[in-house]
């Protein structure tokens, strides 16, 4: 029998994880909830998602043509695990409902890691997820950060790691936020809390941030600075970071984050999604056992693998982190 799963909060992320769910052989989508009979219902209803709604707003749902299967906590009910795929702040509210219900629950990186009392990563504790009822995935560049940090550790030995983000104002279907004509430090204050969260998984790694929000939709860059304990050569950072199964060079010509999202569309990715860090191989330096590289971040998709490689830990569908992850981006498509 496959795993029940269902998906609260069907926007950017939720949309996503929905169909990377549909895309595995061992779980299965039960439903996804949306609070209004919008456009992306519509298409969740062409799909052929079961659609779960508040129940005060199940009538507006029947007279938009695409009638609800039930209310929200019905949907929780019948599934073995939800997908809290809310806005930030909004899935903690949502904590008592999945307790009540005994059901396992994954959140996204806009809640806390107290909420769940555990962050994950597919590549850094796979194995601590397993049988677990409560996880956190980590924000989209704590995602990235951990992918590029651990490996590195593993071999060379991690000392300290400073950051600079250079993050999209927000996500390409947003017409209220910006900035569209600045460069705003955010947080001004430092460290910004991108860099120590990455502590949330890997508690042993120093590192500290700062962040800038610029006038762009597409992706984040990160430029990366780790002090290591052993002196390596860039051929053997290149060796670490190419035997990753989430990382990819990017070069022939793609030399901005524009050039890298008509390459995901160019190879049909749904929605251009670029699951994978994309590190320029070019950009890496080593030098007085320091290492200096870029990587960009396709924030929309990055976790959505990690999603499935949670629920297939918590759901103990499979006790090896890397074969889960293999599976999974199999099933995506990551490997086409
Ligand atoms: P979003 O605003 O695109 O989607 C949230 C969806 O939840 C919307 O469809 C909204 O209508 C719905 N919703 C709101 N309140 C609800 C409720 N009470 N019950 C059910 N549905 C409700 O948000 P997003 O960008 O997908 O972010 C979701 C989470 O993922 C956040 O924690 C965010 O921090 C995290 N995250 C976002 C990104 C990103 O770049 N977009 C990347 C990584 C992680």
């Amino acid at each position: 029998v496959k795993a029940k799963i269902a998906v609260n909060g069907y926007g950017t992320i939720g949309k996503r994880v929905a169909d990377a769910v549909r895309a595995q052989d061992d779980m299965e989508i039960i439903g996804i909830s949306k609070t209004k009979p919008n456009y992306e219902a519509a298409v969740a209803h062409q799909l052929g998602y079961d659609i779960y709604a508040p129940a005060a707003n199940l009538g507006a749902f029947e007279k938009a043509g695409m009638p609800a299967a039930g209310t929200i906590e019905e949907m929780v009910e019948k599934a073995d695990l939800v997908v809290d795929c809310t806005p930030g702040g909004v899935g903690e509210g949502n904590k008592s409902l999945y307790e009540k219900a005994g059901v396992k629950a994954i959140w996204q990186g806009g809640e806390d890691h107290s909420l769940a009392g555990f962050s994950f990563n597919a590549i850094c504790n796979y194995e601590q997820a397993v049988g677990r009822d409560l996880v956190r995935v980590v924000s989209c560049n704590t995602t990235a950060l951990c992918r590029a940090i651990y490996p590195i550790d593993k071999e060379l030995g991690v000392k300290k790691v400073r950051v600079i983000l250079a993050r999209r104002a927000t996500d390409p279907n947003d017409v209220k936020k910006g900035p569209i004509n600045a460069i705003v430090p955010d947080p001004i204050k430092l460290p910004s809390h991108h860099g120590p969260d990455v502590k949330s998984v890997l508690p042993q790694i120093n590192i500290t941030s700062a962040a800038l929000k610029i006038p762009t939709t597409l992706m984040h860059v990160h430029t990366v600075n780790m002090e290591v304990d052993k002196d390596c050569t860039v051929d053997e950072v290149k060796n670490i970071f190419g035997s990753q199964p989430r990382i990819r060079f990017v070069g022939q010509g793609m030399s901005s984050t524009a050039e890298i999202m008509e390459f995901a569309r160019d190879m049909k990715r749904p929605r251009n999604d670029m699951w994978e860090n994309c590190i320029w191989p070019e950009s890496i330096t080593v030098g007085d056992k320091e290492i200096y590289f870029f990587q960009a971040v396709h924030q929309e998709s990055i976790v959505v693998p990690e999603n499935i490689d949670a629920i297939r830990a918590m759901m103990e569908l499979e006790s090896d982190g890397a074969k889960s992850i293999e599976k999974t981006n199999k099933a995506i498509g990551l490997y086409n």
